[in-house]
Formats: C-alpha cells, structure tokens, sequence
C-alpha cells in the first residue's frame, strides 16, 4: 500500500517507534530510522529492514535534543530518499518527580524532545507534503496529552503541546491532502515504561511483576499493555485511503484509561 511512499520515524531504534517502522516498512514504505542506540546494533536493524521488506531503510542520529534536530532529519531523509510523505514523530522521554523538585534541566529535556522537535519536524516536511498533495503526519502523544496524572508535569505538559499543535496543523493543512493526527497510547511495555516499573519495584520493595500489574490495575481497566505491532498497526491505517478524511484527531490506545 505505502510502496514509493518515504516514512521518516524519529526514535525508532526501540519501543514504539521501531513498531512502527517495522509496520510501515511492511507495507513497502522507505524509511528514515532515527535514535540512540549501539552502532553496529542500529547497522543490523537497518539491514534487516531492508532484506525483510525489500525496502530502503537509512539511519540518521540527530540529537532531537538540539534545535531543529527534528528538522535535520527530514532535510536528510529528503536529501537521501528524495521526499518525506510520512512523517512519524514518536521520539520521546520521560522523568517523573513532583513539580516542586523537578529538576530543570529535565523540564528542558522533556520539552525539547517530545515537543519542540515535533514542530521543527512538521516545519521542515510540510511545505514537500503540500507541494505533492499528499502527506500523513502521525505524532505520538499520549494518554497523557489528554489526562495528566501525578508526577510527570514536563511529560504532560509536552503532550498535551503535542495535541494542540496536532489540531493546529491538521487546520492549516486541511485543503492540502495532508493529515496530521495524534496517537495517545496508554501503557506500553518498552524500555521507557520497564523503566518506571523498575524505579516503583524498588522503591517500595516489590517483585517487578506486582509493580507492573499494579501499574496496569491503576489505569488500564483492561489490564493488557498495548503492543508496538497495534501502534504501528494503527500508524498504517491513518496512511490508508480509508483515512484521509480523518484529520486533527488524537486517538488513544489505552485499555479504557480514559473511560473511567
Ligand atoms: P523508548 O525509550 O523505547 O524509545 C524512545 C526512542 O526515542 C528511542 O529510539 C530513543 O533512542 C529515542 N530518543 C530518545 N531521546 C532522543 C533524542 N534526544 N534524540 C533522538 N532520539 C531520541 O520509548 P517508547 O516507550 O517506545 O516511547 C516512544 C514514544 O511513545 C514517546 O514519545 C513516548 O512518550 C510515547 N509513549 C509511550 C508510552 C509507553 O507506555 N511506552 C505511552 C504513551 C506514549
């Protein structure tokens, strides 16, 4: 379905966004992978992509940190797949600690990779999507770009940023035949979340099953962690034809999180 068609997704050497690259690589997609990771790792995921899907896969390492690191990597993909038509913006991090105490250069992290980057992102491949009359742009948000929960006010406020700018763009691109759209997923199991599960095993002294069963009891009344192949499955269907009328929307995966 997606054959001829560039995917760039930032954060995609783990967790959700390599779902989704895989997904969108399944269906004939050349892809931009982005994100931290072990080199001769990322060469052997890059290689296995394209022997997999018989597609080109290319690897770019911008920091999403620094300014217009999101842009960096749609000019590069540009340069190096010849356009951008999918644009993924998943790359993201987390730190929790109340708001009284959390520490600054945190709050500029969190910021700087979960918002900022999706903007420039957005800013550079935009004007390519227009001029062709068509794009998709698929932001990962979060749960938390609809509720907030204690601890995680950089986080949050980021995502729900990301919801805002979602609808913003999805106007302004309304007549063009790009879409722009939020996913929200609720718990994932990815090294993000293992990470949290980790911390709340050890401060309360828990095995980590009862940690993450109690993480998932809390909040996710189906208490199933949503899969990387259901995101990407997701991702793929808002790059579908059957999508292209939705538009500005924020689509959560979470179990029923938000239903309660
Ligand atoms: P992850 O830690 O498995 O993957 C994060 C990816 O982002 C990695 O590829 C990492 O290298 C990359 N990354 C981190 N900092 C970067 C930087 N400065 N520059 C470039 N790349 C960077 O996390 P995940 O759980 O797969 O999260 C992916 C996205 O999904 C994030 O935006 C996260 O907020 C969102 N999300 C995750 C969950 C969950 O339960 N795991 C739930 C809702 C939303």
């Amino acid at each position: 379905m997606l054959k001829g068609k560039t995917a760039v997704v930032t954060g995609s050497t783990s967790g959700i966004g390599l779902g989704i690259a895989r997904a969108l690589a399944g269906q004939g997609a050349d892809v931009m992978l982005n994100g931290f990771g072990d080199a001769a790792e990322i060469e052997s995921l890059r290689v296995g992509l394209e022997r997999e899907f018989g597609v080109r896969v290319r690897y770019n390492g911008a920091d999403l940190a620094l300014s217009d690191g999101g842009g960096a990597v749609v000019r590069d993909a540009q340069a190096r797949l010849g356009a951008v038509d999918i644009l993924v913006n998943n790359a993201g991090i987390q730190h929790v600690s109340p708001v009284e105490g959390f520490p600054l250069d945190r709050w500029d992290a969190v910021i700087a990779i979960n918002l900022t980057a999706v903007f420039h992102g957005i800013r550079a491949a935009l004007p390519g999507m227009k001029a062709r009359g068509w794009g998709r742009i698929v932001n990962i948000a979060s749960v938390h770009g609809l509720v907030a929960s204690v601890n995680k006010a950089a986080y949050i406020a980021a995502k729900h940023g990301v919801v805002g700018l979602t609808k913003t763009v999805a106007l302004e691109a309304a007549e063009s035949g790009v879409t722009c759209n939020a996913i929200c997923p609720g718990w994932v199991l990815t090294p993000l979340v293992q990470a949290q599960i980790d911390a709340r095993a050890a401060e309360r002294d828990i095995p980590a099953a009862q940690a993450r069963a109690e993480m998932l009891s809390e909040k996710q009344p189906t208490k199933a962690f949503t899969t990387t192949e259901q995101l990407g499955g997701l991702a793929v269907f808002l790059c579908s034809p059957a999508a292209a009328n939705i538009t500005g929307t924020s689509l959560p995966v979470e179990g029923g999180w938000t239903a309660q």
